[in-house]
């Protein structure tokens, strides 16, 4: 796997024709500065979202959006494709800061992990990536997602989903999408903007399927953002000892201590890395309970004894590599 990383989004070194992965948000569903450490401070306050106060975001490794994932896919003619993983509350934002900052024009296709607020509830900006029509007359772009988190779209955004105009009903500029089901199975692939996808199906509370996705043929990438337990099947197709092993492992860590119904914790990451044993691993979904830096150090110490490289994402940063 090529490495070419950028540590923080103030790099805007680009590779041409060499792939790349921009981490759109790596916090939690509620996001940093969490919003209740301001409004109503502890005493003494939270160091982690109090930063945010006094340090712009672009310089603040402890300001989180929602997760998602940008791929910029170069395809088999050298063309850029951009495909995002989820699109949640903090999705204008992340636009606003990341889009320009790396300088992305467009979104060609869109995969959901779930529907979750934090996955979906940013789809009404999808507009703001998409050619402009006052009358909608745009190629609508692409989204994947299961049948469950489409009937809850239809009922979260109904007129994204619904076509045809009443009679008398005027047109109004939306978000222009074309949904597409997928399975919550890894043997049913998909393809979004040419390149492969594999569904990976992992518990996110014991009453609940979210997908994971496996992707890249020359460098192998797992991106799993909400998980508590990963079913066996699930487990072996992205551990060494079963199918393959990874280049890169992207995954969730909700706490630094103890266990949660519906996320990974520090430790469960851990374990989960150890037993899954990429090359690389990236956590994502961290609330204020992380300090990037204190815990960078403290992971890297980790990774020095257990020989595999596992630290925090940040939003904005930029993994270049070879898909
Ligand atoms: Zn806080
Ligand atoms: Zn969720």
């Amino acid at each position: 796997m090529e490495t070419g990383a950028t540590q923080n989004g103030n790099d805007t070194r680009s590779e041409n024709g060499v792939s790349s992965l921009i981490f759109l948000g790596t916090g939690c569903s509620s996001a940093l500065p969490n919003a209740q450490c301001l409004i109503l401070p502890a005493d003494p306050p939270c160091e982690v979202c109090s930063q945010s106060l006094s340090l712009p975001p672009e310089q603040n490794p402890n300001y989180r959006c929602n997760t998602s994932l940008l791929i910029d896919y170069i395809d088999e003619k050298g063309a850029s494709k951009y495909i995002l993983i989820d699109v949640g509350k903090t999705f204008r934002e992340q636009v606003l800061r990341w889009f320009t900052h790396h300088k992305i024009p467009r979104v060609d296709s869109i995969i959901l992990t779930h529907e979750h607020a934090d996955a979906v509830l940013g789809l009404d900006d999808i507009r703001a990536v998409q050619p402009y029509s006052s009358t909608n007359e745009i190629d609508p772009t692409p989204i994947y997602l299961t049948q469950y988190a489409m009937e809850s779209i239809t009922e979260k955004f109904p007129y994204l989903v619904k076509k045809k105009l009443k009679e008398g009903q005027e047109v109004r500029r939306v978000a222009q999408l074309d949904w597409r089901i997928i399975e919550s199975d890894c043997e049913k692939p998909f393809i979004s903007s040419g390149l492969e996808f594999v569904p990976l199906p992992v518990m996110h509370g014991e009453d609940y399927v979210c997908l994971g996705f496996l992707f890249g043929k020359n460098s192998k990438i797992a991106y799993i953002s909400d998980v508590s337990r990963f079913p066996a099947t699930t487990e072996h197709v992205i551990s060494k000892a079963g199918e393959e092993q990874l280049d890169l492992l992207i995954l969730d860590t909700l706490y630094k201590n103890g266990s949660h119904n519906t996320h990974f914790c520090l430790p469960q990451s851990l374990d989960a890395v150890r037993r899954i044993r990429p090359k690389r691993a990236l956590f994502i979904g961290m609330t204020h309970d992380f300090e990037h830096f204190k815990d960078n150090k403290a992971l890297k110490e980790w990774s020095n004894r257990e020989g595999i490289p596992v630290q925090l994402a940040r939003d904005g940063m930029r993994l270049f590599l070879n898909l």
